[in-house]
């Protein structure tokens, strides 16, 4: 299944800005992942690691996951983990979006706060949890593949 991306544009800081920002180191490897991220939202490590292996022919796969995983420890990226594909990252962090996911080809759609702003939905029980976010993936056919169905 292939990873396409439905969205609308967004602005973020350039690399060594938000790397700076974020206590991070700036490297070549990491300010790679960081633009490629920028320009394919909701992009896994492999697809990530495709766009910028053929510009970077010394950058291993496992830098590509080593930066991922720095990025989202320092919080300048958001981890995104649909129920049977691969984990998805994006740059667009702490505004508890949530997703719509096609079933069929996998684009994938941010989609705003259902209700105001976090966690956006009331739990029918809360358990006496004190709520701070709420995740929802809506999945369903997106345009193009319900048109062809
Ligand atoms: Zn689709
Ligand atoms: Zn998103």
């Amino acid at each position: 299944m292939s990873t396409t991306t439905v969205h609308s544009p967004a602005r973020y800081p350039a690399a060594p800005e938000a790397l700076r920002e974020a206590g991070l180191r700036v490297t070549q490897s990491r300010t790679a992942v960081y633009d490629a991220l920028a320009a394919r939202p909701h992009a896994s490590a492999d697809a990530l690691f495709a766009d910028v292996g053929p510009r970077m022919p010394r950058l291993s796969r496992q830098s590509v996951y080593n930066a991922l995983n720095d990025f989202a420890d320092a919080g300048i990226v958001r981890r995104i983990e649909p129920a049977g594909q691969p984990m998805l990252f994006e740059l667009r962090v702490s505004d508890n979006h949530h997703h719509l996911i096609c079933t069929d080809c996998g684009a994938v759609a941010d989609v705003d706060c259902a209700v105001g702003h976090a966690p956006c939905l009331t739990p029918s029980q809360d358990h006496g949890f004190a709520i701070a976010s709420a995740e929802v993936t809506y999945w369903g056919l997106c345009s193009t593949c319900a048109a062809a169905a």
